[in-house]
């Protein structure tokens, strides 16, 4: 596939995970890929697979909650690229717990990253993107943030809140040829949902038509499609990868 070719693509949160995932897709389609953790050498196994598939791949610290952070990887990424094409938000927590427990520590971490995140690497690369008038931004939400669920009201929260990041930030940026869309995962396996017990694995299932967990590369797939030229005409959307979870 070389459907991204001389494009470059910055996700974040690519040390492991649907992060990884979507970094490896991107760059098996062809384009360069800019792998953000909050160090650098935590991209370190990302990057060796883009490397290995011929594309140009590295690491770049950022604390995507932190704006001086976040200023600093942009500047350092776009002096390093040129340009960028593709933004991929994908870094985000849990901290669950039940509402009359959770404490405001918890609350503010989830959002900080999840949404303030979100806006502070968006915000980042906009003005180039709006410079070359062109330009694919990818945030990543979850079925929670469209549902709900007992036990996540800081991370339903953030993700509805990715979700109208989105669909404001695409009606801004629409005139000047910027698309931005969500994916609403639902549960993919990955380290985020290994923690989960066996009795929760089972009633979500339950809760799943398609009758299993997602992997990272369904969600990745989903990613590449909005990239890739055959999105051209969307923005504004939220697709879900949930096994009809929300339907
Ligand atoms: P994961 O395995 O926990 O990976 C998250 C990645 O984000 C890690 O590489 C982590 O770095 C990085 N990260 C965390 N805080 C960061 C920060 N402040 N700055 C920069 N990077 C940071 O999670 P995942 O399951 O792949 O989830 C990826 C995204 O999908 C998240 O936004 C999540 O909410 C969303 N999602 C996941 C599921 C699911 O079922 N897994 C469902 C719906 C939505 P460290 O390694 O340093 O911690």
């Amino acid at each position: 596939m070389t459907q991204l070719i001389n494009q470059t693509a910055v996700i974040t949160g690519a040390g492991r995970g649907i992060g990884q995932a979507i970094a490896l897709k991107l760059a098996s389609a062809g384009a360069d890929v800019v792998c953000v953790d909050l160090k650098a050498e935590f991209c370190d196994e990302t990057v060796q697979k883009a490397m290995s598939l011929g594309r140009k791949a590295w690491g770049v610290a950022a604390n995507v909650s932190d704006a001086a952070s976040v200023e600093s990887a942009s500047e350092q990424i776009l002096a390093a690229a040129g340009k960028v094409d593709i933004l991929v938000n994908n870094a985000g927590i849990t901290k669950d717990g039940l509402l009359m427990r959770m404490s405001e520590a918890d609350w503010d971490a989830v959002l900080d990253i999840n949404l303030k995140g979100t806006f502070l690497f968006t915000k980042a690369f906009v003005r180039s993107f709006l410079k070359q008038r062109s330009g694919r931004i990818i945030n990543i939400a979850s079925v929670i943030g469209l549902i709900g669920n007992a036990g996540q009201c800081n991370y339903g929260a953030s993700k509805a809140g990715v979700i109208g990041f989105t669909k404001s930030s695409a009606r801004e940026l629409a005139s000047r040829g910027i698309t931005v869309n969500a994916i609403a995962p639902g549960f993919i396996e990955t380290a985020m949902t290994a923690k989960l017990g066996q009795d929760v694995r089972e009633a979500l299932m339950k809760q799943i038509p398609l009758g299993s967990l997602g992997q990272p590369d369904d969600v990745a797939d989903a990613v590449l499609f909005l990239a890739g030229p055959g999105a051209r005409y969307i923005t504004g959307q939220v697709i879900s990868v949930d096994g009809g979870m929300a339907m």
